[in-house]
């Protein structure tokens, strides 16, 4: 079946039809100003996977053209997300290498007549500028001539003017209906210093003068961005045509918009996720609660998740929200079959098989995942003291209860079939031990005479167990009462981290590399956390439990 090609590849395909364009070049532009998030793996995805699709490049590039609000941490962090999401490109290329270029162009629009050196200030631009409703009135520095533009904005550059005493200014139109072509700002005196350039300049261009500017340099065709830059399109397309690099908007490089992806419930701007992480509600940008590439990455999602999920949320034109549990359904299938099932005790309980030959342990051969043969098998020790989870035992079962309960009898997975005969409480009434009889010749989980079982629970070796940390999330955000309060803070769900300090998994983890996923059976899909998890003390993340209510849309 042929899928259906979205609007962005329609475009192209008629590009290239039509002969314009020989070879597709897209970008990733990320500003160095925070930590991406999944909805930049949206745009990663759809521009690394188009350069690819029509054999063409991809462009990863810094956009580091505004030096306040950048960081040095921030481009090894998005550098880091950009690989493992599995985009290749062949070097980084930094907008602020282009200062030079830019420059130039901006000495041509003057030379063009079409840029000139504004005295207004900040306070007066804003009021020449008019509103939605109001045309805007010019600048009474519009008409200045070319030879005092050039003068002026040299002396920009040589640092002759304070911070904010003027700014080149484009020479469009202040009556447009469209603000962003009233006499849009070029450049400003700014003196900072850039981690790149440190204080050679000390103006710098304006993100709508740069980047078509970037775009131009590098020869995108396709230079895809999100919604809210479709009344920018105009002047991205003035800015390439003024300063010489095509013809007409349907020339390269070319502005496509598509919208951004939202998910419902949760928390994405950069703002809200730096205030939670200073104020300590969540353990830095990579806090598995989070949406950071990292934060998914450190709870055990995997790229092929990812690029399944962006799939699956499509490309359009409109804003809408995917609901998170289309993420947890792409984590379950991928890892439905590639992760090896292990067994682990939550909230363990202690089982004592009295009627098995003390100090005797045997090994049991166990398939890494029933569904996936390729897997292999392990070897998985079993003797008369084991664990079982919390909930595999209850003292006074509620009906259709079928696991373990005194004088009932369940399968122990892979093992044998096990009878509770009675138990041990503590002065808190909290059960310290379950005692069991097995039956010998029900090995490897069979019945011997036909003899049926209702349950079958999951245990591990108490002498070899791994003791472990599990954490269990939830959604960071609060869901009844929606993501931010009245006062712009998150509402956080109070429950949305549970640890449960004391779990016994069986120990063929012991062996597995950090970041390592396993499914443990019955309970979901986990992996070691890359953080905190160490030999000695191993920390486990919960990925995602095993069900879930969400279909695919096509599901019946
Ligand atoms: P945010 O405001 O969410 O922090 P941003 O737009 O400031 O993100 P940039 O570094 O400027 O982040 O974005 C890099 C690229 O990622 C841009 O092309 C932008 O359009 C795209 N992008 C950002 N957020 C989303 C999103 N939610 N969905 C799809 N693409 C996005
Ligand atoms: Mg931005």
């Amino acid at each position: 079946m042929e899928e259906s090609r979205n609007f962005i590849e329609n475009i192209i395909d008629k590009d290239i039809k039509e002969g314009r364009c020989k070879k597709v070049i897209t970008r990733f532009p990320p500003e160095p100003n925070g930590y991406l998030h999944i909805g930049h793996a949206k745009s990663i995805l759809l521009n690394y996977g188009l350069a690819e699709e029509y054999g063409g490049e991809f462009h990863f590039r810094f956009d580091d053209t505004n030096p306040t609000k950048e960081d040095v941490e921030f481009t090894e962090s998005i550098r880091k997300d950009v690989e493992w999401l599995g985009a290749k490109f062949d070097s980084v290329l930094y907008a602020s290498n282009y200062f030079d270029r830019m420059y130039e162009c901006a000495v041509k629009l003057i030379k063009d007549g079409k840029a000139y050196v504004c005295s207004l200030s900040a306070d007066e631009i804003r009021e020449y500028r008019g509103t939605l409703t109001e045309p805007g009135k010019n600048s009474p520095y519009r008409e200045r001539s070319v030879e005092e533009n050039l003068e002026l904005f040299e002396k920009m550059k040589n640092g002759e003017f304070e911070d904010g005493a003027c700014v080149l200014r484009a020479k469009i139109d202040m009556a447009s209906p469209n603000i962003n072509m009233r006499d849009p700002i070029l450049y400003r005196v700014a003196r900072m210093t850039h981690h790149n350039t440190g204080d050679k300049w000390c103006i710098y261009p304006m993100y709508d003068f740069a980047h078509p500017l970037e775009d131009a340099f590098e020869g995108i065709t396709h230079s895809i961005c999100t919604l809210e830059f479709e009344d920018h399109r105009p002047l991205y397309d003035w800015v390439v045509i003024n300063c010489g690099f095509k013809d007409e908007p349907e020339g390269f490089p070319k502005q496509i918009e598509f919208a951004k992806l939202y998910l419902t419930n949760v928390v994405t701007g950069k703002r809200y996720i730096k205030k939670l992480v200073e104020e300590g509600t969540v353990d830095g940008w990579d806090d598995p609660r989070l949406v950071s590439i990292a934060a998914l990455r450190r709870r055990g999602f995997t790229p092929e998740s990812i690029k399944n999920f962006v799939k699956l949320c499509g490309i359009s034109k409109s804003n809408a929200s995917v609901d998170y549990a289309m993420l947890e359904y792409c984590i379950r299938e991928d890892l439905k079959f590639k992760a090896k099932r292990v067994m682990a005790a939550l909230n363990p309980i202690k089982v004592v098989i009295d009627n098995y030959p003390e100090g005797q342990t045997e090994m049991l051969e166990i398939p890494n995942n029933l569904e996936n043969e390729e897997l292999g098998t392990r070897q998985v020790p079993f003797s008369r003291e084991l664990y079982i989870s919390g909930d595999d035992f209850m003292e006074e079962p509620p009906k259709k209860y079928f696991r373990l309960f005194p004088g009932n009898e369940v399968r122990f997975m892979n093992a044998y079939f096990v009878k509770c005969e009675s138990f041990e409480k503590d002065e808190d009434g909290n059960i310290t031990a379950v005692h069991c009889t097995y039956d010998p010749a029900s090995k490897g989980g069979n019945s011997p005479d036909g003899r049926k079982v209702k349950g079958t629970i999951h245990w591990v070796n108490a002498e070899t167990a791994v003791k472990a940390e599990v954490r269990l999330y939830e959604n960071l955000v609060d869901e009844e009462l929606g993501v931010y309060n009245e006062e712009g803070n998150v509402n956080v769900n109070p429950n949305s981290l549970t640890i449960l300090k004391e779990c016994y998994v069986e120990p063929s983890v012991k062996e597995a590399e950090n970041g390592e996923r396993f499914q443990f059976v019955r309970t979901g899909f986990f992996n070691i956390d890359s953080k905190d998890s160490s030999r000695e003390h191993m920390v486990f993340n919960r990925i995602v439990s095993l069900k879930s209510s969400f279909k695919l849309p096509t599901d019946k």
